[in-house]
């Protein structure tokens, strides 16, 4: 029996005993919310698209595909929103308030919960 030294991506389940392998891919890794990819974006979070059918994108960055292909996500999105805003966010609101105000897209409560 041998033992390794295995890497692991601080944001996915990736391993590799190779430690360049995995600094190259957390540069690129779509759950780093860096790389402002879906994974990590509010638009695409399945809190707020669960109500309205198959995960997408909100405000439709990502196109939807036919049934049975693989969905193209999207990285380095300019209107990439971190999804930690919205988990973050303590509760006075109930959910589905919460769910409603950021679909509405009003500019006044993002800022407020930015701050
Ligand atoms: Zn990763």
């Amino acid at each position: 029996m041998e033992q390794i030294t295995a890497y692991k991506c601080s944001f996915c389940k990736k391993i590799n005993t190779n430690k360049s392998t995995i600094k190259t891919h957390e540069k690129k890794c779509f759950f780093n919310p860096e790389t402002k990819s879906c994974a990590t974006c509010l638009w695409f979070s399945p809190l707020i698209v669960e109500s309205v059918g198959p995960t997408r994108c909100f405000l439709g960055k990502v196109k939807e595909v036919p049934e049975g292909s693989k969905m193209q996500l999207n990285t380095q999105c300019n209107n990439w929103m971190d999804q930690k805003i919205y988990s973050n966010q303590e509760t006075y609101y109930n959910d589905d308030e919460m769910e409603e105000k950021l679909v509405s897209g009003d500019v006044e409560y993002f800022k407020a919960l930015k701050n």
